[in-house]
């Protein structure tokens, strides 16, 4: 997707911060840190949202979390696994990603009301 600010970064004609990497997912620090740590794990297929998710792409979700778990490790006292999907969520860039969130106390609200 041409236009598309999360395949720019994949193809890396945008910088990022990269925590990981390989054929199918990448993970870079969120521009705008909402905690002490927030990366997004992203599927190098470009799947716009998560009610895109078939039986055909599935397995780049099913590797994000696996890449979810490798980046993880160490972290004894938790972290938190966010997906925005949509306009209600407000879902920013419309490329498949997951946010990881940890290194403080997150809150026990799952959402804020606007
Ligand atoms: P969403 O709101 O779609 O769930 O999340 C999109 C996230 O992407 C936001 O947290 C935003 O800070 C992050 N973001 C937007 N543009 C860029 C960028 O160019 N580089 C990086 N590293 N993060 C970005
Ligand atoms: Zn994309």
């Amino acid at each position: 997707m041409s236009d598309c600010i999360f395949c720019k970064i994949i193809a890396g004609e945008i910088p990022s911060t990269k925590r990981y990497e390989d054929d199918d997912v990448i993970a870079f620090n969120d521009l705008n840190p909402q905690a002490p740590i927030h990366f997004l794990v992203v599927p190098k297929l470009h799947i716009p949202c998560a009610k895109d998710i078939t039986a055909e792409n599935s397995a780049y979700v099913a590797k994000c979390f696996e890449v979810i778990a490798k980046l993880t490790k160490g972290f004894d006292t938790g972290f938190r696994v966010i997906n925005n999907c949509g306009e209600d969520a407000g879902q920013s860039v419309k490329h498949l990603h997951f946010h990881v969130l940890a290194g403080r106390r997150l809150g026990e609200k799952l959402c804020a009301e606007i």
